[in-house]
């Protein structure tokens, strides 16, 4: 963190040097004063794109068309942003287009909220044009200029307000909360990706009941998929480490994975996650086997687990013995099977069949379970006593 701070200031001064104004600006300068540990660090400028590439010597063009240049010239990797106003705002989405200008005032201008509109200059110098550090130091969310123009201008907005909430425990001021009521069905206008990784913030944020409430209060959650304000009490015990756990939560809620995966266009990753918990959990009401231990990732039963406690069911163990559990299966993969496929065909003279997938399912029981264990002669003698003997 500090290191991008150093880099960040590093890139400032030589743009300075070279004749342009740049500030450090953005979440960056909104967590240092808050005193929360940050994340990237982002510098505007009043540099042309073109104007930031002469500057430096490494750069790569990760977002030239809004002005962004990354600058590897400083060890840390830094973002570098050409001070710009928005084009025009067509369906209440982000424009398209961007107009750079050369005023700090003018990009200032054009951001969300008081508190993410503060710049830094290298000197430490704080140019906060529109209070937004009285609004950390009274922890409101304040949209910069007329709420209700900028929440029009870019429905997400109305979202990120509902996400710094839950992040950093604000209230969203009354007339920027009254604004969000007014605009919350334009929400309907944002592409679900951007919608899902405002949420997704929501899921691993400090408070996430804070989060859903703020959603059910502005009326956000009326206008988005998974049915959020029918089940807002059901919230209340939530708490993830990381967002998969969030969708599989909604999607357990809602009984439907499928559904909320296609409505907000989720990964083919979070997809199966959400499929293991759903699965996992429905085992879990008759106890979990030894094999369901094997199957299953840890993450995927401690949020099965965790699930179950939110929903205020009296589980017969505790989380802590999800691992141990697993620690202690004899084997942990498939491949760990002392005997394999070449085995029992020999076992049973040569010949292939149908018989032999379930008779690698049934010794990987066996052996789960601690009836055979994992060496080749005692599932050979399962096998030609047991398994051939059934079948
Ligand atoms: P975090 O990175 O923790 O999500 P952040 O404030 O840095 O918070 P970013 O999405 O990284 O948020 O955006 C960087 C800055 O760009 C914001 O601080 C804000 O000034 C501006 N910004 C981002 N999205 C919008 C938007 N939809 N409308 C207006 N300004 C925005
Ligand atoms: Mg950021």
């Amino acid at each position: 963190m500090k290191q991008q701070w150093q880099a960040a200031k590093q890139v400032i001064r030589q743009l300075e040097t070279a004749g342009f104004e740049a500030v450090f600006v953005g979440g960056a300068v909104r967590d240092a004063l808050l005193g929360r540990p940050g994340h990237d660090v982002d510098v505007a400028t009043s540099a042309l794109p073109e104007e930031v590439k002469t500057v430096f010597g490494k750069t790569v063009d990760v977002g030239i068309a809004h002005g962004t240049i990354l600058v590897l010239d400083a060890g840390e990797p830094i973002e570098v942003t050409t001070y710009r106003t928005d084009g025009e705002y067509v369906d209440h989405r982000r424009p398209d287009g961007v107009i750079f200008v050369r005023s700090l005032e003018e990009d200032l201008k054009r951001r969300d909220f008081t508190m993410n509109a503060i710049a830094m200059r290298a000197d430490e110098q704080i140019i906060d044009l529109y209070g937004g550090r009285d609004d950390i130091a009274k922890e409101v969310i304040r949209a910069v200029g007329n709420p209700s123009d900028r929440f029009a201008e870019d429905a997400l907005r109305m979202l990120r307000a509902v996400r710094f909430s839950a992040q950093l425990g604000f209230t969203i001021e009354p007339a920027t909360l009254a604004a969000v009521k007014e605009h919350a069905h334009e929400i309907a206008f944002v592409a679900h990706e951007r919608i899902a990784a405002e949420l997704e913030k929501i899921w691993v944020s400090a408070a996430p009941k804070a989060g859903i409430d703020s959603l059910v209060e502005s009326g956000l959650a009326h206008h988005l998929p998974g049915h959020i304000e029918d089940h807002q009490a059901r919230w209340t015990s939530f708490c993830a480490n990381k967002a998969a756990v969030g969708w599989a939560y909604l999607a357990f809620l809602n009984k439907d994975g499928q559904g909320i995966v296609e409505s907000y266009r989720l990964s083919n990753k979070i997809k199966n996650f959400i499929q293991q918990v759903l699965a996992a959990y429905n085992k879990l009401l008759d106890g979990w086997l030894p094999f369901d231990y094997f199957t299953y990732e840890q993450d995927v039963l401690e949020a099965a687990f965790d699930f179950a406690i939110w929903e205020g069911k009296a589980l017969p163990f505790q989380k802590e013995e999800i691992s141990r559990k697993k620690e202690s299966l004899p084997i942990q993969a498939r491949q760990e099977l002392a005997a394999n496929g070449h085995d029992f065909i020999e076992w049973h003279e040569g010949k292939g069949g149908p018989w032999l997938k379930e008779a690698i399912e049934q010794a990987l029981l066996a052996v789960l379970s601690g009836e055979v264990q994992n060496n080749k002669e005692q599932i050979r003698d399962w096998f030609i006593h047991d398994f051939l003997n059934e079948g």
